[in-house]
């Protein structure tokens, strides 16, 4: 396998095209419909410290049946996202260790 970070010249994100990482950064710029603004912390009150939908299982069941159902539909945000991009290489650097 080609290592992630020995690629030069390479937009990680248009090469991981738009799977959602869960590395939390849409939910730091505006909240979803099942979200709050925390304007003093600037991101979303349900957001976790680490960066997790902490009402992920929720919204799960809510939208259960749902064809655009939220979750599982992709990255909204994968342009320019330095957070996404760490997630991917953390992501890559793992299966990276498993199989070497
Ligand atoms: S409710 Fe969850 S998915 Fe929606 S903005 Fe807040 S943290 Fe993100
Ligand atoms: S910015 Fe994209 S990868 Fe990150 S949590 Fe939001 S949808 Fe998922």
């Amino acid at each position: 396998m080609v290592g992630v970070r020995n690629v030069t010249n390479l937009n990680l994100s248009v090469f991981v095209a738009n799977k959602c990482y869960q590395c939390g950064y849409c939910c730091t710029k505006r909240p979803c419909r099942y979200g709050s603004w925390d304007e003093a912390e600037e991101r979303c009150i349900r957001l976790t410290k680490d960066n997790k939908c902490s009402i992920y299982d929720e919204i799960v069941e809510i939208e259960k049946g749902n064809p655009f159902a939220m979750m599982g539909s992709g990255c909204s945000s994968p342009l320019f996202n330095k957070m996404r991009d760490e997630k991917i290489l953390e992501v890559f650097d793992g299966v990276q260790s498993v199989s070497t």
